[in-house]
């Protein structure tokens, strides 16, 4: 039982960023980044997010800048 499956979510497919026009993401903006990562702080996949491919490269990259700076965990155990 270390990973249990979360029921997805797949009603709202638009992407948060393009809605509210947000161009850079903010790596220091923990609270957002965490919407983003799933139980175990894994970043969560595109399906889950409803984000475009330009935004989730962003988000990906802002989380992994967060990791560095011991903002975020890599691993949640
Ligand atoms: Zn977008």
């Amino acid at each position: 039982m270390a990973y249990q499956k979360i029921q997805p979510q797949f009603s709202k497919k638009t992407c948060r960023f393009c809605e509210q026009r947000i161009d850079y993401i903010d790596y220091k903006d923990v609270k957002l980044l965490q919407k983003y990562v799933n139980s175990i702080a894994k970043i969560d996949q595109r399906k889950r997010t409803g984000n475009c491919p330009k935004h989730q490269r962003a988000l990906a990259q802002a989380i992994k800048r967060a990791r560095i700076m011991a903002l975020m965990p890599f691993v949640n155990r």
